[in-house]
């Protein structure tokens, strides 16, 4: 049945209308995922999730600016679970308070302290280290992140901008362990060896160190996966066969690790469905889809990462809480800017 609305209530209706959220808020046995991550890298983990609980997914991808789109929809945000890339922005949600804290045992167990919010408002789902690629017939016998910066290396590095998260993440963890004065005397040499102006991505790191134009680069792990299995096309393979891949470590700790992650989202209408999407995220079965999809390490312990993945060799992770060195993201970045890395 319908009735006929004057025409000043019609255009407020009509509006009203317009301000709802694309996708419906509480319903039974669903849950609303923002997500800035690709959708041909999580639909298998939703497709897997809604298979084994029944619990139907609602995802938006969201490519740039997450955190301002739930913050504007406020208290009416139908958003459940809040996944993104890199610590920095997971630790971002909570600083602009639009995440709450969850205890899940689950959760605890799976995932290694120093990589989720020691209060529960955020968890890490997989990680992705930060590695060194080099020339195959270089002879390495390990490396450090602090060597990076040794004069043999002049004119024979190559990395992405010193401005680009994965190195603010980078620079970051220096300073948790060095200090910032270190750190600057550190990122200068480091930039002092560069062989070409930082920039790209990581793949081009590799495609440069075949050109030989560097012999040496930084990178994330992920990238090699898909470089050598082809899935980024037949040029992508030649850069991922032409290179080796180095963990480096800190001299005094582990390899530098990144995480994708989630949180449940401040206003969740269906928040049991939330953690219960979370813990599935953990499981073994979708740990296992993480290493294969994307070739990023699992967080579980006890699931193998993707035979690619494993031939650069056992992962140590650092053992800094990312909530330690997230503290030292704005330091990290002025200090990239203040000398000048990029230029
Ligand atoms: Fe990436």
């Amino acid at each position: 049945m319908t009735f006929p609305l004057p025409s000043g209530l019609r255009a407020l209706a009509l509006s009203a209308v317009l301000l709802l959220p694309a996708v419906p808020a509480a319903a039974a046995d669903q849950v609303n995922l923002y997500t800035t991550r690709e959708p041909g890298l999580i639909q298998p983990l939703l497709t897997a999730f809604t298979k084994s609980s029944g619990i139907k997914v609602n995802t938006v991808f969201v490519k740039d600016g997450l955190a301002e789109r739930v913050a504007a929809e406020g208290k009416r945000s139908p958003a459940d679970v809040l996944m993104t890339v890199d610590f920095g922005n997971l630790v971002d949600l909570v600083d602009k308070d639009l995440v709450q804290p969850v205890k899940s045992a689950a959760l605890d167990a799976a995932i290694p302290a120093q990589l989720r919010d020691v209060d529960g408002r955020w968890f890490a789902l997989s990680m992705r280290a930060r590695l060194v690629y080099a020339a195959k017939d270089l002879k390495l016998d390990g490396l450090t992140y602090e060597e990076l910066a040794d004069a043999k290396w002049k004119g024979k590095v190559c990395t992405r901008s010193g401005l680009h998260p994965y190195s603010t993440a980078l620079i970051a963890a220096y300073i948790a362990h060095h200090g910032e004065a270190a750190a600057e005397t550190w990122l200068k040499a480091v930039k002092a060896n560069l062989a070409r102006k930082a920039g790209g991505g990581d793949r081009e790191v590799a495609r440069d160190i075949l050109g030989q134009l560097c012999e040496i680069g930084i990178g994330n792990s992920y990238y090699v996966g898909r470089m050598r299995s082809g899935s980024g096309g037949p040029e992508q393979k030649k850069w991922g066969d032409a290179i080796q891949v180095v963990l480096p470590r800190f001299a005094d700790g582990g390899t530098h690790v990144n995480v994708s992650g989630a949180a449940v989202a401040r206003n969740a209408p269906n928040h049991a469905h939330a953690v219960k999407l979370l813990e599935y995220l953990v499981s073994e079965e979708a740990q296992k889809i993480y290493a294969t999809v994307d070739y990023e390490y699992p967080i579980r312990p006890g699931v193998a990462p993707d035979p690619i993945t494993a031939s650069y060799g056992a992962l140590q992770p650092d053992t800094l809480p990312l909530s330690e060195i997230a503290k030292h993201r704005k330091a990290a970045s002025l200090l990239a800017e203040r000398i000048g890395f990029d230029n």
